[in-house]
This record gives structure tokens, sequence and C-alpha cells, in this order.
């Protein structure tokens, strides 16, 4: 995308304490007064600054716990006074976004299941005219990086300079062990796309359950992201909604003191000699790739030509197998993880029948 986003630098959004992980933690929901209050004192104790809670709840089916509205924005207010912490959660509408206004609430964050929707996105846009609070866009639920972006592009066009994103997964069939597949890939594109966007990842919503949140959340340093979004309640199995994905703020604590933390740059000469060489190494990998990739398919296109020739369907399903079953004993004998030499041949095989197809509609 040529578009430049002139965005407002984390560190000057006067919310966090740098180094990384800038951190926003808090229940999934506000549930009572006292549940918020004890949840802040507990993680402001530990160090936390910026706090979350949802106080409209967008659920999947009707009849759970939907939030408690506009009484807990009084709560959150409590936070800010008696505690000196930020506060901020997620609004879906106009109405939302007024009410939030109106009690002073210090950023706010748009859901996946809002930022899917460009209506939605659009009304909270214009409401967002001359609006000078934070805001944070999840990931739309499905993965469509376009959809995010135009998201994100709604709101800068309204002038929100204090702009950042959440990557938080995308709902998938196939992901089984988390939630939310993180589909880290996505989150790369949009992080070289606009790269002064503050980052911030959401393993909780990612991982679904507490075993993988640290995982997920060394993953997101890993690749430089600036900060975790991550639910915390002072009584993780008492909570009204994702009770199995919250932390205790002792568990947070001890999460985010486990993580390390890597300089995305650094300055070392020497650092910067051995990269480039091993930069150059992939280069020249990368080039062979195509060129064995372009051979590949000018064989493919051959056959698609003999297929058509002798009136044969494209589709081989067992000849398919038994090429993928070999690519995979392939990948162990070279050190090479199944599951991406699968994914990287489906990829392949879908361009060859593509081709192939072409061909037989010729
Ligand atoms: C949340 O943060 O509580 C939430 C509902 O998240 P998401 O929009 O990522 O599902
Ligand atoms: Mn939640």
């Amino acid at each position: 995308m040529a578009k430049k986003f002139d965005i407002v630098p984390l560190s000057e959004w006067g919310f966090f304490t740098l180094p990384r992980p800038c951190t926003i933690a808090g229940p999934c929901s506000a549930e009572s007064e006292e549940q918020v209050m004890e949840t802040a004192r507990q993680l402001k104790a530990v160090g936390i600054n910026v706090f979350r809670a949802g106080i409209w709840k967008p659920r999947t089916r009707p009849g759970c716990f939907e939030g408690v509205g506009v009484p807990g924005l009084k709560w959150l207010q409590r936070v800010q006074s008696e505690l000196g912490m930020k506060v901020c959660t997620e609004v879906a509408s106009e109405r939302h976004l007024f009410e939030c206004l109106k009690h002073g609430i210090d950023m706010v964050w748009i859901g996946a299941r809002t930022s899917a929707n460009p209506f939605l996105m659009q009304e909270l846009a214009d409401a967002l005219t001359d609006i000078d609070i934070p805001v944070l866009v999840k990931n739309p639920v499905n993965p469509d990086l376009s959809l995010w972006i135009g998201a994100i592009e709604r709101l800068y066009n309204a002038g929100v300079r204090k702009l950042g994103v959440i990557h938080r997964g995308f709902s998938s069939s196939g992901e089984k062990r988390l939630r939310n597949a993180p589909q880290w890939q996505i989150a790369l594109e949009l992080r070289s796309r606009i790269p002064d966007m503050p980052f911030f990842c959401d393993p909780s919503h990612m991982a679904g359950c507490k075993e993988y949140i640290p995982e997920l959340s060394q993953r997101a340093m890993n690749i430089g992201l600036d900060g975790l979004m991550i639910e915390s309640h002072s009584s993780p199995s008492c909570a009204l909604s994702d009770a199995s994905q919250q932390l205790t703020p002792a568990e947070l604590i001890n999460l985010l003191e486990s993580l390390s933390i890597r300089d995305n740059d650094t300055s070392d000469l020497a650092y910067k000699e051995n990269m480039e060489q091993l930069r150059a190494q992939i280069d020249e990998y990368d080039t062979d790739l195509i060129r064995i990739l372009s051979g590949r398919m000018a064989v493919s296109r051959k056959m698609g030509e003999y297929k058509k020739m002798n009136n044969v369907a494209i589709l081989q399903i067992v000849r398919w197998d038994s090429v993928m079953e070999r690519m995979k004993q392939e990948a162990v004998l070279h050190d090479l993880d199944p599951e991406f030499v699968a994914t990287v041949w489906s990829a392949i095989h879908e361009a060859s029948v593509k081709e192939q197809n072409q061909i037989l509609g010729k």
C-alpha cells in the first residue's frame, strides 16, 4: 500500500512506561464493582498501569453474560481516580463511544466482530472525528488483511492519530489447539506495511486457555511487537466470561517476568556484517526456489496439455496423496516440519491445478 501513515508513537501516548512489553491487563468483563476494584488493585500492585475490562460483551450466542453496560463505566472511573491507572474498554457503536467519552475513559478498542464490519467501522470513525483518544483495532475474526487495513484507514481518515492494532488470532475450522489461529504471517505483513503502527498481541483470545498464553506472548515479543493485552481476573474460576483463559494478577506478573525480550535492532558492526552475509545466502536460496518452482510449473503445464489431449481429469487424487506422503517423509529426512512442508506443497499443488484448469479451458 502506497499510503503513508503518520501515527503518534506509543511512547508519546503517556500510557506506558517502556521498555516492552507495554501491557494492558484486566478482566474479560467488568462484573461487579468489587471484582473490578480488587482486580485493578492487584494489577496495580504488580506494576500494571493500563486496565482493561469489557463493559459491553459481544457474545457468540445469546443468553451468555452480555456485560454490565453503562453502570460499569463508573467502576472504571474509580480505577482511574483511586489507583491512578489508565482504563480502556471495547466499543462497537457510536452509543458505546459517547458513553465512554462522557465517562472520561482513556482509550477504547474495537473488537474482532466489529472490525470485520465496514458499516460499524465507518459509524465509529465518524463518531471519532476530532476526538483525541487512542484507539486500538483488533484484527477481524476472519483472516482478511485488507479488511483489517480498511478498518484502520477509516479511523485514520477520520483523523485518529493515536492508533494501534491488536492481533488476537483468527477463527478457523482447522486449528484445534488454540481458540483463534495466530496466522503470524498476516500480522507480519501488516507490520511491514505500516511499520510505525503500535502493535499489540492478545494471547488470551488466541489461546482460549491459560496453558498456551506464555508461548504466544513470547512469540509476539520475538517478532518485535510492542505490547500485550492479557486478560486477568482476581478469581478466574468465577469469571462470567472467558474463565479458562484468564490469569490471576500474580500469574500475569510471573509470565511477564519470564519473557525474554530481545532488541529490535543493534548497532554492533560484527553482527551487521554477519547478518548481511546470511541475508545474501537467503537471497540465493530464494532465487533458486523461484527457478525450481518455475521449472516444476513448466512440467505441470506440459502434463495439462497431455491430460487435455487424452481427455483425462486434472485431479488425480491417488497420485496427489502419494506426492504429499513422499514430501512429508522427505521433510523428516531433511529436518523440516512435515506440517510446514504439507502447507507449502498444498499451495504448489493448488497453483498447478489452476494452471492446468486454464489449459483445459482453452
Ligand atoms: C475481548 O477482548 O474481551 C474480546 C471480546 O475480544 P475479541 O474481540 O478479540 O474477541
Ligand atoms: Mn474475553
